[in-house]
């Protein structure tokens, strides 16, 4: 599809800017009807849903059925199952000092909002923000990335279908597009990418001081403690880090593990590899390519520089340009000064940093930014609380990785540079409604008590 016009855009902006206060006020009947045709088109949409990414970067049916369509599947149903209650307003309790007041919290949709999406999960990104903004009550602009164009025209397609573009628009485009639309006045904007681009939403933000989520990404680190079932652990492992060829913000990027187990863990991680992609997993149907040749360069240059500084390819390392292919790699020995040490790696690349003392692996995270995600395995619960007491990250996972991000009563969110505010469940339409605090007064007004002209008797009230 081809970008949507300036024109266009502004054309949406001012039909939706009309429209806001008749989707403000739907009822939960409603929106509830609106995310149920919204689910049923994505379960018929399935076999679409799946061809369009294979042709983006050869994710498998499995893996889209899983990732993608599973994961939008299960937000939806939660949505449904609780937007009812979640509309609600909420007594906050009374309060001794204002026996007389009820307080409460109301849920008010923010109004107008701009969701901007990446491309790693180009459907399942998407969809599940545009749960919670509808959920909310508000008129959305949905900018999708400009790399998944086959799931583009999927997603625009289901949208199309059930909304009308003064509710929900879908905007395609690339920098240009993003910046005419973040010069626009949003209640709120939700951002999902890097952090440097999140940094320019949030500069855009405060111009008119729209509110704003940014999920962002970073280097999530994976912890081994010495006690652990080794086979399992790295099992969780290559799972988090290769599905979608490590193009997931929450996979594990590094691993930190005790140097005594080296020669073990390498010898699994060859094993396990080999069990889940074979012997030549450029030939697995269920491993994925390189989204684009930017980002292929990216990965492929990192690793021959790696390479040259001396890392030890303990599996993997074998390339094909022609296919965007990056096998899944493990590498040891990487230079700290290598970008696959510095930067988010956000491909199929891990590699392992062996400490001595927990306190290294300790300092070794705490150096780096705060991360998305930080995953710990081990068998001993006082390490794992040492671990997480002594870090910071946006979420952590003990003894697996990533399902975490599926768990319904938990939030989404990264911390600072990986990201401000939460997603998904309760916590996305939370953040896609205004929190409003209602004091409602029962009895006698407050200012009865307090009326001028003061007096002693007013200054006893306080004591
Ligand atoms: P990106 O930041 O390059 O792009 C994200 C979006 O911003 C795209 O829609 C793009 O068109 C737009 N954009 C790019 N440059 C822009 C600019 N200069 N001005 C305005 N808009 C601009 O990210 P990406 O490469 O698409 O995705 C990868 C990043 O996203 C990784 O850092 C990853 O960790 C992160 N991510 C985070 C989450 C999460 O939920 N926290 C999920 C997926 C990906």
């Amino acid at each position: 599809m081809a970008n949507t016009s300036i024109s266009d855009i502004d054309n949406l902006y001012s039909v939706q800017a009309k429209h806001r206060e008749t989707v403000k006020h739907s009822t939960a009947q409603q929106r509830t009807k609106w995310l149920e045709e919204l689910l049923k088109a994505v379960l018929s949409n399935e076999d679409a849903i799946q061809k369009a990414l294979y042709l983006d970067f050869h994710k498998s049916a499995m893996e889209t059925a899983i990732t993608e369509v599973f994961a939008v599947e299960h937000e939806l149903k939660q949505i449904i199952k609780h937007l009812t209650k979640w509309m609600k307003d909420k007594s906050v309790g009374r309060s001794l000092l204002f026996p007389n007041v009820s307080a409460y919290l109301h849920y008010e949709a923010k109004g107008q909002v701009l969701i901007i999406t990446p491309w790693n999960y180009p459907f399942q990104l998407p969809m599940v923000h545009l749960a919670a903004a509808i959920a909310a009550g508000n008129v959305t602009m949905l900018k999708l990335s400009e790399f998944a164009p086959n799931t583009n025209q999927v997603v625009r397609t289901i949208i199309e279908k059930i909304f009308k573009p003064e509710h929900v628009a879908v905007i395609e485009g690339e920098v240009t597009e993003t910046t005419h639309l973040l010069n626009k006045r949003f209640d709120h904007i939700h951002f999902t990418g890097s952090p440097a681009v999140g940094k320019i939403v949030m500069q855009a933000a405060s111009l008119h001081l729209a509110d704003i989520t940014l999920e962002l990404g970073g280097k999530s680190p994976a912890i081994f403690d010495r006690n652990i079932s080794l086979r399992k652990a790295i099992k969780n492992v290559i799972w988090a880090k290769f599905v979608n060829a490590g193009q997931t913000c929450i996979a594990p990027d590094y691993l930190l593990a005790p140097r005594q187990l080296k020669s073990e863990i390498e010898q699994l991680f060859k094993q396990e590899l080999e069990h889940a992609f074979g012997e030549n997993p450029q030939h697995s149907p269920d491993y994925a390519r390189i989204i684009n040749e930017k980002q292929y360069k990216r990965l492929s240059s990192a690793l021959s520089d790696a390479k040259s500084l001396g890392a030890q390819v303990v599996a993997g390392g074998s390339l094909d340009e022609r296919e965007r292919y990056i096998a899944p790699t493990v590498l040891s020995n990487v230079a700290t000064s290598n970008p696959l040490m510095t930067d988010e790696i956000f491909g199929p690349i891990l590699p392992i940093i062996y400490y001595n003392q927990i306190a290294e692996a300790i300092s070794f995270v705490n150096q780096k930014e705060k991360p998305l995600a930080l995953y710990v395995f081990s068998q001993d619960n006082k390490f794992c609380k040492h671990v997480i007491r002594q870090t910071s990250a946006g979420s952590t996972c003990i003894n697996d990785a990533m399902i975490q991000i599926l768990h319904p009563n938990l939030p989404f969110g990264g911390v600072n540079n990986s990201g401000i505010g939460q997603s998904t469940g309760w916590y996305g339409f939370k953040s896609f409604s205004h929190e409003r605090a209602v004091a409602d007064v029962k009895l006698i007004p407050m200012s009865k008590m307090f009326w001028f002209p003061y007096t002693e008797k007013t200054y006893k009230l306080l004591k």
